[in-house]
């Protein structure tokens, strides 16, 4: 589960904000997004999951949040 990955990635401090290297203190509205695709008269559906949420770095007066799908990009270990 994306949101437990998340979760986990905040709890302990690996989330890093791309602004001030801290660790990202918050995470919110957390969503599944799908993504179906139609050809002409052969239906395909090509699903495509992906999860959304919007992080916000939350340290000192560091004004970094986003939106993003990208977000094992600030995940490090
Ligand atoms: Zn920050």
């Amino acid at each position: 589960m994306s949101l437990q990955i998340i979760k986990e990635a905040i709890a302990k401090k690996k989330m890093l904000c791309p602004q001030c290297s801290q660790p990202i203190q918050k995470q919110e509205k957390f969503a599944e997004t799908i993504d179906a695709l139609r050809d002409g008269f052969n239906v395909i559906d090509i699903d495509s999951r992906a999860s959304r949420v919007t992080l916000t770095c939350g340290n000192g007066d560091c004004p970094w949040t986003e939106r993003t799908e990208y977000w094992d990009q600030y995940i490090v270990d």
